[in-house]
């Protein structure tokens, strides 16, 4: 029996995967405790873990604040996960000297939750909700110039903060350090092997563990018409305009069709809704997917994880970086389409092609087959128990990185020493010519380099796995 402390933060999409894990330990008579939010209270004790409320420590928010983290906005993200971390601080201190934990199970982006493990040296595994990124897999990201920007410009806020937290004892490299999928740090990642983009490149540090659901239905699609579900998540689905084009674009479809909103849409905005069309604040979303035949998606990681759970090939309406990401991986396996074009028309040929070809359906079928064989949550329980690991496996990304330094130093020595005698045998003009060739082509050619380097080191790290 282990005490397990495990921390979220206040999003359904993160609190979500870590429940049926927290049913999972305490069934198996552990002692949990949910750092979380009252939104979550009712789901948290459902799961049969002991919720302890964190409210109070939610910092007031300016308005502007409010709208960037309604715009999702990385840098106010990690400012506020900075504040709720100090503002906690005291309170979280008492709490580790009372409930002693054995294990943290913290969600990778909850920095009160790593923080505070690493600060009391408590064996600590990360939740990680979406794919695991790291330097391989974080090239599926597509990120606006937009969100570029803000990142950027956001640098010297996050620095300033990041200064406070080392006031109160938490010692932290940078704010990479606190994000980025790494090589040493215990992880259940909620996805197969199969669809984690790079999987080979992560060590035994990780555990696949495949998505966590609690439902147990099987897919049933027999019906007398198809089923389309669509929904924007639970974060940005303050999307009228978006619903009133699918309302649109499948009001004249031999079609169910469910939208799901959120409680921000006022759909008496959304105009005249035929009756074959149901609008919903919330739904059984796994129990919808279950007998969908499509689902229009934002692409959030588990709203994908439980489609393809279910079966459901995808319409990919992606909005951010991350779901960008997940957007590519599923079209990469057949199991959707990305929307090009968020027109009525757009969307009706997109559902008609899904509902027409039957490649998408079987695709969404085989991840289905794929996750189901998974450990799942028994399996994050398990990897949860047990930690720390250790890993015998190779680093894929510490051999990349030490081979990637030895061609950069290799590269600018033979770079420098064509200058030279380019220097000697055609005159010394040409030097800064040679020199600005060889910046110019270094940016490419390392990225070749690096792409055969990795396929190798990838290639031993499966043989030795098998
Ligand atoms: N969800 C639900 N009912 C709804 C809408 C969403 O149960 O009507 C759940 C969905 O099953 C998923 C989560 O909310 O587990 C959404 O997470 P996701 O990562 O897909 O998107 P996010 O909300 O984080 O953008």
């Amino acid at each position: 029996m282990k005490r397990i402390a495990f921390f979220c933060i206040p999003a359904h999409g993160h609190t979500n995967p870590m429940l049926p894990v927290a049913a999972e330990l305490v069934r198996r008579g552990n002692i949990v405790r949910f750092y979380s939010f009252d939104e979550f209270k009712e789901k948290i004790n459902a799961s049969g873990a002991e919720f302890i409320s964190c409210d109070s420590f939610l910092p007031e928010l300016t308005k502007q604040e409010e709208d960037s983290l309604k715009r999702v906005s990385a840098t106010e993200m990690t400012v506020q996960d900075i504040r709720v971390t100090l503002s906690m601080d005291a309170f979280l201190e008492k709490e580790f000297q009372s409930f002693r934990p054995d294990v943290v199970y913290t969600d990778s982006v909850c920095f009160w939750g790593k923080l505070n493990a690493w600060k009391h040296q408590v064996p600590m595994v990360v939740s990680t909700s979406t794919f695991a990124f790291n330097q391989m897999s974080s090239g599926y990201m597509k990120n606006s110039p937009g969100e570029v920007a803000g990142l950027i410009l956001g640098l010297p806020r996050i620095s300033r903060e990041l200064k406070k937290l080392e006031l109160c004892g938490y010692h932290v490299k940078g704010v990479f350090s606190l994000v980025q999928s790494d090589n040493h740090t215990d992880s259940v990642v909620y996805t197969s092997r199969r669809f984690q983009p790079f999987a080979e490149s992560f060590s035994g540090h990780y555990a696949f563990v495949g998505p966590s659901v609690f439902s147990k239905i099987l897919p049933h699609k027999e019906k007398d018409r198809p089923l389309i579900y669509i929904s924007m998540g639970t974060v940005i689905n303050d999307r009228p305009d978006f619903y009133g084009k699918c309302i649109d674009a499948l009001k004249s479809l031999n079609a169910d069709v469910i939208i799901s909103c959120g409680n921000a849409v006022n759909r008496e905005g959304l105009g005249a809704v035929p009756d074959h069309i149901r609008v919903y604040p919330y739904v059984d979303q796994p129990g919808v997917l279950a007998k969908a035949d499509v689902f229009i998606t934002h692409c959030g990681m588990n709203s994908v994880s439980e489609s393809l759970y279910m079966a459901t090939p995808m319409v990919l309406y992606p909005q951010t970086g991350e779901q960008n990401a997940v957007a590519r991986r599923v079209a990469e396996i057949g199991a959707g389409i990305l929307l090009e074009e968020d027109s009525p028309e757009g969307i009706r040929a997109s559902v008609q092609e899904i509902l027409d070809n039957q490649s998408y359906g079987n695709a969404a079928a085989e991840g289905s087959a794929d996750f189901r064989a998974c450990p799942g949550a028994v399996g994050a329980a398990e990897f949860i128990e047990n930690a720390p690991h250790s890993s015998d496996g190779m680093d894929v990304i510490g051999e990349l990185n030490k081979a990637n330094a030895k061609f950069r130093f290799l590269y600018w020595l033979i770079a420098v020493t064509v200058m030279v005698f380019a220097g000697f045998l055609v005159g010394w003009n040409s030097v800064w010519m040679t020199g600005i060739v060889a910046g110019a082509l270094s940016g490419p050619v390392a990225k070749a380099v690096q792409k055969r380097i990795y396929a190798g080191l990838a290639d031993r790290a499966t043989h030795r796995g098998t």
